[in-house]
């Protein structure tokens, strides 16, 4: 069983329909009714060793334990306004939740997120030693109602967009877990593709009415592209060539160019599909966000997701995205 084989067996019961939950899992964000708005929900679970190395920088921990939030956010099309945050720490250390607090509230204020609550206990002895420290939050956005984006929307003749560049932020995991050695400056260009995420919630918002399906890549293009296509009940075609690259992991080696573009994670940018008579208001909307897209391929009747070569034939190597219960050995620090 993987980890999303787990959450459709235990889970993902459908909901009683009381009128207030629009959308419950399966996409980025719940969407709870409220009138002519509706309320999008995202939560996120972030795991000392799991998720972060425990040297992380305190202070980008704090930014990026809301950033993955507001990256869900953002693929709903939602305008951020509050979140929750609950924690599990193993001891007290003052100097070290000062930098994260700053981290957390610097992030919120930039996009007016109130925190409005959470909880707070310490992390259980474990036979080793400590119990990890433990972040969740809980984002909560609004969009006006019908107009959200999840990945279910998807149809044969969108193109399929992604914003931003893709990969750096897994190349700076590989030099940090030691599988590559990289100069001081090109790691001080990656590591903050890493630790300081930015969310694209002005892209996000500006894609309402346009895209017809969205999702934050977080856990590797190819994973992520696989959640629209088995959501829309559509095939994926992906130019490889086309996927635009991170600077510094353009340079490397086309192997791990791959495994870092395809598979990496940590991205958090947005990956969505929309009408080919369209591209003239995504370019627009872009532009308005300031953020760059690039199209990297299209939707056809079929299932999963296709990595082409340069020449429009399927890679040997196929890629996947990051599950927690996968089998083989698992990588710390990466993964949502
Ligand atoms: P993301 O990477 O965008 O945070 P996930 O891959 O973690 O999304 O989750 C995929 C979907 O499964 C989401 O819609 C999420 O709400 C749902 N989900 C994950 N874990 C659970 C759970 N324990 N119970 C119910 N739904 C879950
Ligand atoms: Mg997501």
């Amino acid at each position: 069983m993987n980890e999303f084989e787990l959450i459709a067996r235990y889970f993902s019961r459908p909901p009683r329909d009381t009128g207030f939950v629009a959308q419950a899992g399966g996409d980025d964000c719940a969407l709870l009714n409220l009138g002519d708005r509706q309320l999008a929900v995202t939560t996120d679970l972030l795991v000392e060793g799991r998720h972060f190395l425990p040297e992380v920088d305190p202070a980008a921990l704090g930014h990026k334990a809301l950033a993955v939030n507001l990256s869900d956010l953002a693929a709903a099309g939602a305008t951020p306004r509050c979140f929750f945050l609950a924690l599990a720490l193993p001891r007290l250390e003052p100097e070290w939740l000062d930098a994260f607090s700053a981290g957390l509230y610097a992030l919120a204020d930039a996009h007016d997120c109130v925190l409005a609550g959470g909880d707070t206990t310490r992390a259980a002895p474990v036979a080793q030693g400590e119990g990890p420290r433990t972040f969740c939050i809980t984002a909560v956005g609004e969009v006006p109602a019908g107009q959200a984006h999840g990945r279910g929307g998807a149809r044969p003749g969108d193109e399929l967009w992604v914003s931003g560049s893709l990969g750096d932020a897994a190349l700076a995991l590989a030099h940090l877990l030691g599988e590559v050695a990289l100069t001081p400056a090109a790691l001080a260009q990656v590591r903050p593709r890493l630790e300081r995420p930015q969310p694209r919630v002005a892209l996000g918002e500006a894609l309402r009415g346009l895209a017809t399906a969205c999702i934050d890549v977080s856990d590797g293009l190819a994973g992520d592209a696989a959640h629209i296509a088995a959501r829309s009940g559509v095939q994926l075609d992906i130019d490889t060539a086309a996927v635009p690259l991170g600077t510094v992991l353009g340079a490397q080696p086309e192997r791990l160019r791959l495994r870092c573009a395809l598979a990496g994670g940590d991205d958090y940018e947005l990956l969505f599909t929309a009408p080919p008579q369209r591209q003239a208001q995504v370019r627009a909307a872009a532009q308005a966000a300031g953020v760059a897209v690039s199209r990297i391929g299209r939707v056809r009747a079929g299932q999963g997701v296709r990595l082409l070569d340069a020449a429009g034939q399927p890679l040997v190597a196929q890629w996947r995205g990051y599950d927690h219960f996968a089998a083989g050995p698992s990588t710390a620090a990466s993964g949502s």
